[in-house]
């Protein structure tokens, strides 16, 4: 056992049935963001319906017949599992066949794979997330679980990155959830005009709060690599430990459940290890070309 224990804590458990692709059918799509959509899609099968759970940072494959498969984390509120939400950047060749796809469209989709955000260790601290442009959409489950149980956690900050106003996701949510008691700090890398939030990165966000004791603090982040390692050093800086401070990677996979080693990582398989890691597993390998 390694010093500061279990270093799997937050793996689900095995899939039963991971080959096993679900019939679904898009029942809504929102515009999010120029090339980002919000999917909502209801599995059609009823027995696979009522088996189905997914925890915040967990990914399911969007399987789009003869064109292909992309790994895409849950987004929504997780309380209710179907239909499952999914917000999507139109980056390539899934993403963008997906982009053209309408209401009412079908789709299949396996999973669900991966670790999840230890939210549960968070009852009673303060939680810190950083997010970097759509890296909001895999920690949204975490802020609605927030939202649900109020009275379960200590201060909540969201800090928040994005190139530029109109790429911020989820806009008309901010206020609910500042309402709730969340500290919603946004930076952007360009303002424009309007604008009266905060310029630049994300990670000197953090320097700004004044945390009561770093010691019962959990930091979780999701971003490009290089904000993640810059908001997981300036959390070190502020005396979180090590030990509470969440990442998450992103590799192509094509199995999704550690077969096929498309996502090896180092000793790791993002798909079955992570997404969701915990720093000091990874810090070494983060800074690493091409792993
Ligand atoms: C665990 C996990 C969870 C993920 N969750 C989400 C999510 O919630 N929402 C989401 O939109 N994406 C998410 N992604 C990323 C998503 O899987 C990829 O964007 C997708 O696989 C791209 O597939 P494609 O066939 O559309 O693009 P491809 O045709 O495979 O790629 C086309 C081009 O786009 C580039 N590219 C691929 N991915 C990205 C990217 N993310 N950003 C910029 N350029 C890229 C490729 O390098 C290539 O040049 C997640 C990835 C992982 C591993």
């Amino acid at each position: 056992m390694h010093p500061s224990g279990d270093l799997h804590n937050n793996r689900a458990d095995h899939h039963h049935a991971p080959w096993h692709t679900m019939p679904a059918e898009i029942i809504q799509v929102d515009n999010e963001v120029p090339d980002v959509r919000t999917y909502h899609i209801a599995l059609t099968n009823r027995d696979d319906a009522a088996g189905y759970t997914i925890r915040p940072g967990q990914f399911n494959m969007l399987y789009l017949p003869g064109i292909g498969e992309a790994a895409i984390s849950a987004s929504g509120d997780l309380r209710f599992s179907n239909p499952l939400i999914h917000t999507v950047r139109a980056v390539g060749n899934v993403t963008q066949s997906l982009a053209r796809l309408q209401k009412s469209a079908t789709l299949g989709i396996r999973g669900p794979f991966g670790s999840h955000w230890p939210t549960m260790e968070c009852h009673g601290k303060d939680l810190i997330l950083v997010a970097g442009g759509i890296g909001l959409a895999p920690l949204r489950p975490v802020i609605y679980e927030v939202v649900a149980n109020r009275e379960w956690f200590g201060n909540v900050w969201l800090l928040m990155g994005a190139r530029s106003p109109d790429d911020l996701i989820y806009r008309s949510e901010y206020e609910t959830w500042r309402s709730k008691g969340i500290d919603v700090l946004a930076t952007v890398d360009q303002a424009s005009s309007g604008w009266t939030g905060n310029v630049g990165f994300v990670t000197p966000l953090l320097d700004k709060l004044d945390l009561p004791d770093p010691s019962q603090t959990t930091v979780m982040t999701c971003g490009p690599e290089i904000m993640m390692r810059f908001a997981a050093q300036g959390s070190l800086a502020k005396g979180i430990p090590v030990e509470h401070i969440w990442v998450t990677l992103e590799r192509n996979m094509k199995c999704a459940f550690g077969h096929c080693g498309h996502c090896q990582f180092g000793p790791h398989f993002v798909c079955k290890d992570g997404p969701v890691l915990r720093y000091d597993r990874v810090f070494e390998l983060m800074g690493v070309d091409s792993l």
